[in-house]
């Protein structure tokens, strides 16, 4: 297939962008550089079922700038993603959601191609329901810290759901929940490439809160797995893609200590406005309509984890800037 991947220099997208050349489909990659690498490909440049082309999806006049065959997928990774961004660009993270997806929303319809859309389990908010299932509205506040993102992916559902219903466009729609992997930057205030890199430089973890609120970290290959079963469904509704093993904030500190071998101090600090005390996906509509089945659990996920950080500060391609 030929297969558009916008965010495809990213920590998820260049996995996805690896899985699927490895697997003969041709991918083009659109991408921007704002928080991912080209180094991330460095290892599929020169293959010829692969290409990257320059380009921010939110500029007017995308469809004219990327290579023009017909695409049989269109995949929706471009966006900042982490909570340092939300502070640093949120005017970009809104046009990404708003106007790159309606942008690419174009090229699948003009290519009948799949579209699907990467959004988050930030559309759920602050949920009062746990574990959080496809039918829960979510509780997000529109004047709060996050809500750039948690409403740019909104309306890129509202969007993709009303292609689908009003033109037809095949679409699926992700929500993705926590995850992370070796191409994560150490730097943009996730928690596990946050931590395990305090951890490994000898410094303080900070936790935001009392350290009780919960996550579901998911190893970036088993998601990479569930984007690629839903490239191939023809499912229209959102699903979530997640590890359901929720643990503490405390619980992850521990965790982080065990992998990297080091006993590191921790500071708790105030909590932040519109933090979500709770975040784990009920997959079981995944399981169902796609097979997916998460198989790297936290701790394993954290040992391959750090192998990638103790490994990378040798290997400069990967290094996290
Ligand atoms: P990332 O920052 O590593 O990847 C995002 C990619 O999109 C980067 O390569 C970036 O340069 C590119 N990009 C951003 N804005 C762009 C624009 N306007 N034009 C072109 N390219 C642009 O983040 P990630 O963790 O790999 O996330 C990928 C996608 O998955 C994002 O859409 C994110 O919202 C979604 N997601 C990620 C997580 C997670 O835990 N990692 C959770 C939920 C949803």
């Amino acid at each position: 297939m030929n297969v558009l991947v916008a965010g495809g220099a990213g920590m998820i997208g260049s996995e996805l962008c690896t899985a699927l050349v490895a697997r003969g489909d041709h991918v083009v990659c659109v991408d921007d550089f704002s928080t991912g690498r080209l180094e991330n490909l460095d290892h599929l440049v020169g293959d010829d079922a692969f290409a990257v082309v320059g380009a921010d999806v939110s500029e007017p006049g995308l469809g004219a700038r990327i290579p023009g065959r017909r695409y049989d997928v269109v995949v929706n990774l471009a966006s900042a993603a982490s909570p340092i961004d939300f502070v640093v660009r949120p005017l970009e993270i809104l046009r990404a959601g708003a106007e790159g997806t309606r942008q690419l929303l174009e090229v699948a319809g003009r290519d009948r191609a799949r579209f699907v859309m990467a959004s988050t389990s930030e559309v759920y908010g602050d949920p009062d329901r746990s574990p959080q299932s496809e039918d829960y509205v979510g509780r997000v506040d529109t004047m709060g810290p996050r809500a750039v993102y948690d409403e740019a992916k909104r309306f890129a559902e509202a969007l993709t759901a009303a292609h689908h219903r009003h033109l037809g466009t095949n679409v699926g729609i992700a929500r993705i929940f926590n995850t992370y992997g070796p191409r994560a930057r150490d730097d943009d205030g996730r928690a596990v490439p946050t931590f395990v890199r305090r951890a490994l430089d000898g410094g303080t973890l900070e936790i935001f809160g009392d350290g009780r609120a919960t996550r579901s970290f998911c190893y970036v290959d088993d998601l990479v797995a569930g984007l690629t079963s839903l490239i191939d469904s023809d499912f229209p509704s959102p699903v979530n893609l997640g590890n359901p093993e929720e643990i503490s904030v405390d619980e992850l500190v521990v965790k982080v200590a065990t992998a990297t071998g080091r006993q590191p101090r921790v500071r708790y600090l105030a909590g932040r406005p519109g933090d979500p005390t709770r975040r784990c996906p009920d997959i079981s509509l995944a399981r169902r309509e796609l097979g997916f089945a998460p198989t790297v659990g936290i701790d394993e996920g954290l040992a391959r984890y750090v192998a990638t950080r103790t490994e990378l500060d040798v290997r400069p391609a990967l290094s996290a800037s």
